[in-house]
């Protein structure tokens, strides 16, 4: 007699509730992904399904397509990919994290986003150089006291810096001293990413159909 069980797969769906609102990009419920911290304007949720993360609430598809919109004024679309190796890597301590960030865009996301209104992602590429500066910041934040930190220092970025002086000064030397050897362990990682669709940053077009 066998000791198997057949398994049932449970739609993400049946997650769905008040504390799991839907995706704005494609409707499949949020789940909690990281708790509020000194550098978040809230929690953290993601989506299972596109990749999409959002800090704090939810303002629905409307609200990320024009965080979307706003990020392609330039002419060119550019994510920092939640995607990507660098983020599962980095969790809490990934640079695309910060003040500013409300929607954490993957391609799938974006894809989904811009179908809604008749649009399509003619092609997207990996941005080799800007990601292995976001995915070298992630490996620093692992060990500062701040986040971002070296970022603003260099004035790439605006960080959060450690409350107290001494913390910052520690920060900076952490920074200085880990720089290369990050680096040589960022190269690796982002070459990884990138090369299988998981880079760190990710520039797109969207056009309609
Ligand atoms: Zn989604």
């Amino acid at each position: 007699m066998s000791d198997t069980h057949p398994t049932h797969a449970v739609p993400l769906e049946a997650g769905a509730g008040p504390d799991n609102p839907p995706c704005p990009a494609c409707g499949e419920p949020l789940f909690g992904w990281l708790a509020a911290r000194p550098y978040l304007r809230g929690p953290v949720s993601r989506c299972e399904s596109c990749g999409l993360g959002v800090v704090g609430s939810s303002g629905g598809p409307e609200e990320a397509l024009r965080e979307l919109d706003r990020l392609a004024a330039s002419g060119s679309l550019r994510i920092v990919n939640r995607a990507s190796f660098a983020c599962s890597l980095g969790g809490a301590g990934w640079a695309g994290l910060g003040p500013e960030a409300h929607y954490l865009f993957t391609v799938e996301a974006v894809r989904r986003l811009v179908s809604d209104r008749d649009q399509i992602v003619r092609w997207r590429r990996w941005a080799p150089l800007a990601g292995l500066a976001v995915t070298w910041q992630t490996l620093l934040n692992s060990v500062t006291l701040g986040h971002n930190a070296a970022s603003d220092a260099l004035g790439r970025d605006q960080g959060t810096l450690a409350k107290e002086r001494w913390q910052r000064r520690i920060d900076i030397l952490a920074s200085v001293v880990l720089a290369t050897p990050a680096l040589l362990v960022a190269i690796p990682v982002e070459l990884g990413g990138g090369l299988i669709g998981r880079g760190a940053v990710v520039s797109l077009r969207f056009e309609l159909l």
